[in-house]
């Protein structure tokens, strides 16, 4: 999750965007919004981009974000303005537009990557955005995530995520000593270093996350 400060950063920035974007009178609208997600790292970015590329150039608040789907990380979102819905993905660290929701245009391979086999058997699935949570609901519920990769519960955090658990010495995988003894060196120097103890780790099997493992968590490791 981002610190405050940055939190903050983001919501200035988006600030300003919406004096550019958006006519005087519709302002306090696009202003509520931006406040529902104050907290809200991923909603952020995309209120940013939406706000910076203005899609078909339309000068329209944002009324509402939608969670569609989540995997690994990564936000499928709609994002209504009252009078056209867009599709977005998005993380904590950026955000792209797809299309106009009815289109799902953009990238087939991002729809693929939730699932789903393209377009139309998104859209027969889903054929109204309107039907989906708040992702500001859905974020609150889904407080199950990493704390830092943002991965749900059940599936492997982002290789390097302070929170993953060893699986040798259930210790802190991105701090213990395991990487060194099984790749037998002193440090790890190469990319091939680094695909050898991946592969060990496939092998061994990584440890998903699960509700309450945090960066403390365990606190300490135990000795081998
Ligand atoms: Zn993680
Ligand atoms: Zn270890």
């Amino acid at each position: 999750m981002r610190e405050k400060k940055q939190l903050q950063t983001s919501v200035d920035e988006i600030e300003m965007l919406i004096r550019y974007a958006v006519p005087e009178k519709e302002r306090a609208e696009a202003q509520a919004l931006l406040g529902t997600y104050r907290a809200n790292a991923v909603g952020l970015q995309v209120l940013k981009e939406y706000y910076s590329s203005l899609p078909e150039a339309r000068e329209e608040p944002v009324l509402r974000i939608v969670h569609i789907d989540m995997r690994q990380g990564v936000f499928l979102l709609g994002l209504s303005t009252g009078q056209h819905e867009y599709i977005y993905f998005a993380t904590e660290d950026e955000a792209d537009c797809l299309g106009e929701y009815e289109e799902t245009g953009g990238d087939p391979e991002i729809l693929e990557y939730f699932g789903y086999a393209g377009k139309e058997a998104f859209l027969q699935l889903h054929p109204k955005m309107a039907e989906f949570d708040d992702f500001s609901k859905k974020w609150r519920v889904n407080k199950a995530l990493c704390s830092v990769c943002a991965v749900a519960v059940g599936e492997y955090h982002h290789l390097g995520c302070p929170v993953e658990v060893c699986p040798w010495c259930f210790g802190q995988l991105s701090k213990c000593n395991c990487r060194f003894d099984l790749i037998q060196k002193e440090e790890m120097t190469s990319d091939e270093d680094l695909e050898r103890f991946e592969t060990q780790l496939q092998q061994k099997g990584r440890i998903c996350f699960e509700e309450g493992q945090g960066p403390l968590y365990p606190a300490l490791p135990k000795r081998r």
